[in-house]
């Protein structure tokens, strides 16, 4: 039970966003986070898709860190309260149980644009025959530059050995039989599939397990970036079988601004000691990391592809929030999720004008808390105006506005206040 089976209608009063919070079986976890202020009061805060607000506990987490560091200095390595040497281990169970996976298969480490090459290095193996990367058309740019990055260094040429996954004339998103049908085609020259779990700009959530199983139908490697699905959906990485993914935790993981990023690999990868990685001695095996010798024997699991010793500081802060989205489980958050964006969706849609359209899939297993509401007029305007108000949402060039209201710390309420301001402002 999540407690958000009985929905009632929504209604579109005030009063109802009232008493929906009041009714939140998890509303206290709003109490947990720091908002920032406008004119003393809380601003709505709907950019949790950008960077996570702070959780009221971590500055003590960080600062049990900088008390042992001052305490205890090299010795904090293994006498701090949680010895530094294994600190990283503090996050495995709860960030495989965050994105269903084994500890085995998950790290945190880096940041997240550095994990997607060091995964690229090892499941990018492109031969002459197949060669070819499917991307999606848009995706964030880090990703389209890491990408055709890694082609070149390859010796192959984007311009044949990319293919873009592109939404249909007239269309914002993909529809999930046009990515089969390009799989299927396009499949046996393909080596890697790699798409964002969620698209940063439509909202639009991927069928991970389809497209996994339709890549290995057809002998590719898939991965995925999950920048906007980790601690957004219900994630299932081992039950799918993606080959790996990565994120970063600095969005609706609430890790703090370049917090430190995961990192999935399949089990079935675990111990795959003849695949290419770059190393480093964080990666080596730990029982003897520490005699130093001259050749790299990794770890297995997702801990062998770890380079350097971790931000202790960034971890800690990261702690912080695992430990609320333990409590909370992400199973209720997703149950929650669900219901606050179709109530933003049903006041949007109260509002409807030709002045604004929303391009996010409509159905909610196509979709996470993000809403994407195309502005084609003045948007940018709009989005600063109520910026000033305290109302915070996320402008994206040329005319999109991104929203997310997030389970963990967002209310009806902010929804409500949200809505009411947007569709005046636009008038
Ligand atoms: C936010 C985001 C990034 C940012 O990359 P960093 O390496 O953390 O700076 C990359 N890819 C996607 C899909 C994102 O959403």
């Amino acid at each position: 039970m999540t407690g958000f089976e009985f929905q009632p209608e929504f209604q579109p009063g005030e009063d109802f966003a009232i008493a929906m919070d009041e009714l939140d079986p998890l509303k206290e976890f709003r109490e947990r986070f720091l908002f920032p202020k406008i004119e003393g009061g809380d601003c709505v805060y709907l950019c949790g898709h950008s960077l996570g607000l702070q959780p009221k506990t971590a500055a003590a987490y960080v600062e049990q860190e900088l008390k042992d560091w001052a305490q205890l200095g090299v010795e904090g390595h293994f006498r701090a309260k949680n010895p530094w040497m294994p600190y990283h281990r503090l996050l495995a169970e709860q960030t495989a149980e965050l994105v269903g996976a084994k500890p085995l298969e998950v790290v945190v480490m880096n940041s997240l644009t550095v994990n997607l090459h060091l995964m690229m290095v090892s499941f990018y193996l492109p031969t002459a025959g197949r060669h070819k990367v499917v991307v999606e058309r848009g995706a964030f740019p880090s990703d389209q530059y890491a990408v055709e990055s890694q082609i070149r260094f390859h010796g192959f040429d984007p311009a044949t050995s990319l293919i873009e996954l592109t939404p249909l004339p007239g269309e914002s998103c993909l529809r999930d039989e046009d990515i089969e049908s390009v799989i299927e085609r396009a499949g046996n020259d393909t080596a890697l599939i790699l798409l964002g779990g969620l698209n940063y700009a439509t909202g639009q959530a991927f069928d991970m397990a389809r497209i996994t199983r339709s890549g290995h139908a057809r002998g590719c490697v898939v991965g995925f970036d999950l920048a906007h699905a980790a601690g957004n959906l219900h994630l299932k990485l081992h039950e799918w079988g993606p080959d790996f993914a990565v994120w970063c935790s600095y969005k609706y993981l609430n890790g703090g601004p370049g917090c430190v990023a995961g990192c999935f690999v399949h089990e079935r990868h675990a111990r795959s000691w003849d695949l290419p990685r770059l190393a480093g001695w964080w990666g080596h095996d730990e029982k003897s990391r520490f005699e130093m010798g001259p050749k790299f024997q990794p770890m297995s699991g997702a801990d062998g592809w770890q380079l350097s010793n971790p931000s202790i500081l960034s971890l800690a802060a990261l702690r912080a929030s695992m430990d609320i989205f333990h409590e909370a489980s992400m199973e209720r958050l997703r149950a929650k999720s669900v219901s606050l964006t179709s109530y933003l969706e049903f006041l949007l849609s109260r509002k409807a004008s030709p002045k604004f359209s929303i391009i996010t899939p409509r159905e909610k297993e196509r979709r996470g808390a993000q809403l994407s509401i195309r502005v084609p007029r003045n948007g940018r305007a709009l989005c600063e105006h109520l910026t000033q108000e305290g109302i915070l949402g996320d402008w994206r060039e040329p005319d999109t506005f991104r929203v997310a209201p997030v389970p963990l710390y967002n209310s009806y309420r902010d929804v409500f206040r949200f809505v009411r301001r947007f569709a005046a402002v636009l008038d």
